[in-house]
């Protein structure tokens, strides 16, 4: 295991790139501490596949360095850096039997035939693939090939690191979430540094101690799920994460205050923005009141366990999660928001309280 560390690492798939927009990775300083889970979450196209093949060594970047325990590996091949990497599609061998595609990384570092096979059944009965060991792995579903490619990742146990792409795409929804819970588990057991790259937050949030969120080749935010929720550094995590985002509206600031039309909006703590900026608000924050901010309901939406209520004020669209009666679509409501749960966003990020 090691601590790994990425510094002002820049990556161009160009060969003359000139500006901003030419490079895949913009800046990226970072350090992976040794045995944490980590989630690489953000849109697709964002980078993250080019960050994780710069780590393995697949991809030499343009600019900046990779440290492994302070030692610069930046040229050193995938090989002899000791990763594994569980790609988006299982990548294993047909015509061997799961045993044998389980026992291959192991083999291939000279592991004893008895260390091999208390590893292989160890792995096998975290996946629950014992009794398809024997089976040639050409005869297995696309669901369980991919099982065995994970495993083969998680075979080894002197690795620096496991990074996981996007390792859930080609599996059945039914049984995503329990190889999902499952791999938190193993990270558990295991106790190896784990980067886990996804699109999608709910994969992020369950696996991941700390979630590192990117956008447009640039890391937005590095926090815990809770800090992400709570208190989004970027009006892009505010939105990208939780369902629904968070609801960012125009303000205008005049004199420290915060205000929504005529209305003002109660902040948290004294602040020295001026002019445009924007609040941001979850909908589990936003509370329908007798008093606050008169919206009118445009649409209620059922979804389960409470509804969303959209409602708008003057031009602005605002939600808010409810679990009591809703109104009716068409009728005059009143809005109130958590002060403590309320942030100031200037140019997209989040304005400090304790700047004024
Ligand atoms: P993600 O994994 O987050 O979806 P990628 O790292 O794959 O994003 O891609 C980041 C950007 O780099 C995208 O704009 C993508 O089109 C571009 N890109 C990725 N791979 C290549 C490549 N081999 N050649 C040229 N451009 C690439
Ligand atoms: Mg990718």
């Amino acid at each position: 295991m090691a601590k790994i560390t990425l510094s002002n690492l820049k990556h161009s798939y160009m060969a003359n790139p000139k500006t901003a927009e030419d490079y895949a990775l913009k800046e990226i300083d970072l350090d992976w501490e040794d045995g944490g889970a980590y989630a690489l979450l953000g849109p697709s196209g964002c980078g993250k596949s080019t960050l994780l093949n710069i780590i393995s060594g697949l991809l030499s970047p343009s600019e900046g360095r990779v440290l492994f325990d302070n030692r610069d590996v930046t040229n050193l091949p995938p090989d002899q850096r000791n990763i594994a990497q569980v790609f988006q599609f299982p990548v294993i061998y047909d015509t061997m039997t799961v045993y044998d595609n389980l026992a291959f990384p192991l083999r291939n570092r000279g592991v004893t035939e008895d260390r091999v096979a208390s590893r292989v059944a160890e792995i096998a009965e975290m996946l629950e693939v014992t009794d398809m060991l024997t089976t040639r792995a050409a005869g297995l579903s696309p669901d369980n090939k991919q099982k065995i490619s994970m495993g083969r990742g998680l075979v080894r146990d002197d690795v620096n690191v496991v990074m996981f792409d996007e390792p859930l795409t080609v599996i059945d929804p039914h049984l995503k979430w329990k190889l999902r819970s499952k791999l938190k588990e193993l990270h558990q057991r295991v106790q190896a540094t784990m980067i886990y790259v996804t699109h999608d937050q709910t994969e992020a949030l369950t696996f991941a101690d700390q979630v590192v969120v990117m956008q447009d080749g640039e890391i937005v935010q590095i926090g815990t799920p809770v800090e992400l929720f709570e208190r989004p550094q970027h009006t892009f995590v505010g939105h990208f994460i939780g369902s629904p985002g968070m609801n960012i509206l125009p303000t205008e600031m005049r004199d420290g205050r915060a205000y929504l039309g005529s209305h003002e909006i109660p902040l948290e703590g004294p602040t020295a923005v001026t002019g445009a900026a924007q609040i941001g608000i979850r909908p589990e924050f936003v509370q329908i009141a007798e008093q606050g901010i008169p919206a009118t309901v445009k649409r209620v939406t059922d979804v389960g366990r409470h509804s969303v209520i959209e409602s708008l004020v003057g031009e602005a669209s605002i939600k808010a999660i409810t679990q009591g009666t809703v109104p009716e679509a068409g009728s005059p409501i009143h809005l109130s928001f958590q002060k403590s749960q309320t942030r100031l966003y200037k140019d997209g990020w989040i304005a400090s309280e304790a700047s004024a």
